[in-house]
């Protein structure tokens, strides 16, 4: 097996790492970048149809997301507000729905909600006062104990558009994950501007492509990594592709699939407990293209939701009769194992319940199931009841020269692009100082 030698071995190709992998060879570092899929990018990925852009993966950002933005500006890309002309189609319960904002009930609960998780400490969640209670409960025995049925079933509904079903996930996690994404009013827009407001121009993927050729050849496609023989000062990154050596690594994947590379030594007991108990939850996400906005005629604006599914027409520089959506978990499930064209009309028949007309076939469709992707398994990973508090303080510390980046392990935007970006940055720097001995 031919053996080569770095100075950091990264383990993934997404933003996380790319933005590591950038950052070392800066400052005059040797990397190699070991990725599994036959592209870069991972949970950002578009695909080009008749010369347009259409994202399937990561795509909206927010003010405040600074790294993000700044990789944008780099390689002279804007961001766009979507089309929003018109109305917003939203329906709860099988009745029409005039949003969170409008209903009081809702905006006191997610200001109850909110004031809860400003106590957490987003760098050391479970260093957070009452921490152990509300590790130990979870976000739906939390919203039954505070609220009446109709709201916790419209708080549940829109938890559920980025968090898991909230009987999975500890509360502690969930307080934690709202405040890092600065609040749950914030990510509704009930304080002006939603966080999850831009659409970068020629989609988020070309970020990673454009990232992905300064770091040059040292990257390597379709090479999964499969296990990791480390010591105080070295590890040797191994798979079917080779060996490659370094002084350190970082790991820049969802925790569960690091938790499935074979460590050797192995990954101390709290690492490896932490790793069994960050699931990922996966959606699906699709794109359909229709010859007109037949909606527009209607007064709508293309973006709607219900139980079922979260749509809108991205507007900008795309196709006018572009539609791009996300399937909430149970939906995801149940239409996974339908054939791709009963996807597709099953997906235009709830989209045209929810704008209440007619849509025609689109002329195009695509979807992703994420959590079947083999190297991804979903979206965004969270943490089980109980982790926090037993474990947390493993979670972003490195095991010897083993450094661990992605979007997961961020303590401001987790789960998102910013996070990933952030924390891609932060290993490299700390490599650095802590492995290669630069001053900082
Ligand atoms: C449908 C969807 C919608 C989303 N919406 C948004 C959004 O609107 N805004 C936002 O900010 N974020 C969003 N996200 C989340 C965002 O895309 C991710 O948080 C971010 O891209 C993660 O980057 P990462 O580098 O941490 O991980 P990844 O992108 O998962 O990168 C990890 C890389 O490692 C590779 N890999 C995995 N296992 C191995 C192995 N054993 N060996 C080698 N390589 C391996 C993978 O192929 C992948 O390329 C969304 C994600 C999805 C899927």
């Amino acid at each position: 097996m031919a053996k080569d030698r770095t100075d950091v071995v990264i383990v993934g190709a997404g933003l996380a790492g790319l933005h590591a992998a950038d950052a070392l060879l800066a400052e005059g570092a040797t990397v190699r970048v070991l990725e599994a899929r036959d592209r870069v990018g991972g949970r950002v990925v578009s695909e080009t149809v008749d010369g347009s852009i259409i994202e399937l993966g990561g795509r909206w950002i927010g003010d405040g997301q600074t790294e993000v933005m700044a990789l944008a500006k780099r390689f002279g890309r804007s961001w766009y507000e979507p089309y929003s002309d018109g109305r917003t189609s939203v329906w709860f319960g099988n009745e029409a729905h005039a949003g969170a904002a409008a209903d009081p009930e809702i905006v006191a609960a997610v200001r109850q909600i909110d004031a809860l998780a400003d106590t957490v400490n987003i760098e050391t969640p479970w260093a957070s006062p009452d921490a152990d209670k509300l590790d130990q409960e979870t976000l739906q025995t939390y919203l039954e104990r505070h609220f009446d049925d109709p709201v916790v079933q419209f708080l549940r509904f829109e938890l559920s558009g980025f968090l898991p079903e909230p009987w999975d996930v500890s509360l502690l996690h969930a307080l934690f994950y709202l405040k890092s994404n600065h609040g749950f009013a914030g990510i509704l827009g009930l304080d002006g501007i939603r966080h999850d407001a831009y659409m970068v121009e020629g989609g988020t993927y070309s970020l990673a492509e454009m990232l992905a050729k300064e770091v040059g050849d040292v990257i390597r496609l379709s090479a999964p990594v499969s296990q990791i023989e480390w010591s105080s000062d070295n590890v040797t990154v191994r798979g079917a592709f080779g060996a490659v050596e370094g002084r350190a690594a970082i790991v820049s994947i969802p925790p569960v699939l690091a938790g499935r590379i074979d460590y050797e030594p192995a990954m101390p007991h709290d690492r490896d407990y932490l790793t069994q108990r960050a699931p990922i939850r996966g959606k699906m996400s699709f794109a359909m293209l229709f010859d007109t906005p037949v909606w527009r005629d209607e007064g709508l604006n293309g973006f709607g939701n219900d139980e079922r599914l979260v749509i809108w027409g991205p507007g900008g520089a795309n196709p006018p009769g572009l539609l791009q959506g996300l399937v909430s978990i149970p939906e995801s499930r149940r239409l996974a194992a339908f054939s791709q064209s009963a996807r597709r009309d099953t997906l235009v028949s709830h989209a045209s319940e929810i704008f209440g007309l007619r849509l025609p076939e689109p002329r195009y469709y695509s979807d992703i199931h994420w959590a079947a992707e083999r190297y991804s398994r979903g979206c965004n990973s969270y943490l089980t009841p109980g982790v926090w508090i037993a474990h947390g303080h493993a979670y972003r510390s490195p095991v010897g020269p083993i450094y661990w980046a992605g979007a997961e392990y961020a303590a401001e935007w987790v789960g998102q692009m910013e996070g990933a970006l952030e924390t891609g940055r932060q290993a490299a720097e700390r490599i650095l100082v802590q492995c290669l001995n630069r001053q900082s």
